[in-house]
């Protein structure tokens, strides 16, 4: 994958963080439990690098498919960071161009991700 390639990614993969963000916010917000609305005002107060963590010490992520999708989000975007974007994180093969077109937080390829599940 040239640069001009990544590039494209990141900015589609930060696009969506930024949804993904947004979209978390008004779903603690409009929650009727008392420790989201808590959460929500707590992540409005501190940077959007820290809200996983936060978050975590808060929630299950596993109950909340916008927390699971920045925990892909942000993962996808430190495999640019670190040139190691496009390459599946067991085997290190080169990932499909289609799946990544697909999904750009793919993490495996087809072989490795059938073994993990
Ligand atoms: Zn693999």
């Amino acid at each position: 994958m040239n640069s001009k390639q990544t590039r494209h990614f990141q900015d589609q993969l930060e696009c969506e963080l930024f949804t993904v963000r947004q979209a978390l916010l008004a779903e603690l917000k409009q929650s009727s439990q008392n420790f989201a609305g808590e959460l929500a005002k707590l992540l409005e107060q501190s940077s959007p690098a820290k809200w996983l963590d936060i978050t975590a010490e808060h929630i299950n992520p596993q109950q909340y498919p916008h927390v699971q999708r920045l925990l892909k989000l942000e993962a996808a975007l430190c495999q640019i960071d670190i040139g190691q974007f496009g390459y599946c994180c067991d085997c290190e093969a080169q990932l499909d161009a289609n799946a990544i077109q697909t999904d750009p937080t793919i993490q495996r390829c087809r072989k490795c991700a059938l073994r993990h599940t």
